[in-house]
């Protein structure tokens, strides 16, 4: 070792025992310095993101703590210090300059809170599945503690990376192992599926199950069979549209042309939910239908229906982030993978958008190339081209009204 490294720690050993000698050597009465300092720090608006452990002001400053000698990111899960001991610093350099090293815990250092973030949520799905293996599932608040993290932050930036609270992940997790388990030949009762899932107890699973299966967990194990389906099919603009709704809420809506499409758009609902009973619609369900043509003619007034969303984990991640797309703006593949915290899943990202069953409700057609050019879609390209044009035109409402009109004609 050359005398330059030994040199190294000197400068915060000099900070760290001087500065509080000399306060401790003067007399003992109120300190006007330390309530000067105090004030000084409160009046900054940054001690204001020290205190929430604003993960959104990471990378803008850092603080130090005069009497740990160490300087941490905003969104630090460590105690909160006096403000008397604060400083606040423009850079990582500048904090080091001072004296300060970097805190072990928040790591200030590390290239960038997001693909720290990033790294805390993969932990965090991790121990959720294994949680969820053995049966014993962490709360959030022992999932936090396990990562250094308030329970807070964890849910902030779990729902930021995923899209998904670490509560409505957990349940797809286990909504998906319920759904392999029943499927599957071999498995045992039905009950034994319901433990294999993680749920901890059955009642507490019954009580959710319509939510989670659609239908009660021994007639899904029978296939399905006894769950019916309605459906209709009437014209839109864009062709025709198949509308089916299962008891939870609108499960398909499906494009075809606008002549001899219906069987296609039939056999393509029956291959969606094989074990389903397939019931035509009555008069009162043209009413629906007639509400979702609208909203497929003027997807910027929104689709105020329940929808009964089926898909993997990572398929209702993506279409999630797909309903997060504005009505006359565009979003890529990979744009798309990175907001779901998998910038390496284009191709699955791609997948998930041709295995949507909700046209323009989970507004697949709003994914293109990352050049800006048109790629395919589910029910063709030439869709996709005029509902981004009109889209993009923001003619929702004149739309809508001639919609509600063809509608109405149609039913
Ligand atoms: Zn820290």
């Amino acid at each position: 070792m050359n005398s330059a490294t030994m040199a190294q720690p000197l400068p915060h050993r000099l900070i760290a025992t001087t500065i509080p000698t000399t306060i401790a050597a003067m007399p003992t009465r109120p300190s006007p310095l330390k309530a000067q300092r105090a004030a000084a720090t409160q009046a900054d608006p940054r001690w204001a993101s020290v205190l929430a452990r604003s993960a959104a002001a990471d990378g803008s400053f850092w603080f130090s703590v005069q009497t740990t000698g160490v300087y941490c990111r905003p969104s630090c899960a460590a105690r909160t210090p006096r403000p008397e001991n604060v400083q606040f610093h423009a850079s990582c350099d500048e904090a080091e300059r001072a004296g300060f090293r970097p805190c072990q815990r928040c790591k200030p250092r590390q290239s960038s809170a997001l693909a720290h973030h990033t790294a805390l949520v993969a932990d965090a799905c991790r121990y959720l599945d294994d949680g969820l293996a053995t049966g014993r599932p962490p709360t959030l608040e022992a999932l936090a503690q396990r990562l250094g993290l308030s329970a807070s932050h964890l849910h902030r930036i779990f729902k930021q990376a995923t899209g998904l609270t670490p509560r409505a992940y957990a349940a797809a997790r286990r909504a998906a192992r319920l759904r392999d388990a029943l499927s599957h030949p071999a498995s045992g009762s039905v009950t034994d599926a319901i433990y294999g899932a993680g749920y901890q107890s059955s009642s507490r699973f019954y009580e959710q199950s319509a939510q989670v299966l659609g239908m009660a967990p021994s007639r899904y194990r029978a296939g399905g069979a006894a769950q019916e389906i309605r459906y209709a099919v009437g014209p839109c603009s864009l062709g025709s549209v198949l509308v089916a709704q299962s008891t939870r809420g609108i499960c398909a809506i499906l494009l075809g042309d606008a002549e001899g499409a219906a069987d296609a758009l039939v056999r393509d609902l029956q291959a969606r939910f094989p074990r389903a009973q397939l019931q035509p619609g009555d008069a009162a369900f043209a009413a629906l239908v007639a509400q979702v043509v609208a909203f497929v003619e003027a997807p910027g007034l929104g689709l105020a229906l329940p929808v009964d969303v089926r898909g993997t984990a990572f398929q209702q991640r993506v279409w999630q982030a797909l309903q997060a797309i504005p009505a006359g703006q565009t979003a890529s593949y990979a744009e798309i993978a990175q907001r779901i915290g998998a910038p390496t899943a284009v191709r699955a990202v791609a997948r998930a958008c041709a295995a949507n069953a909700l046209a323009v409700a989970v507004p697949c057609h709003r994914v293109v190339k990352s050049d800006g050019g048109l790629s395919g879609y589910r029910w063709g390209v030439e869709r996709k081209r005029a509902l981004l044009q009109r889209e993009a035109e923001g003619a929702a409402a004149a739309t809508a009204a001639s919609a509600v009109a063809s509608a109405k004609k149609a039913t």
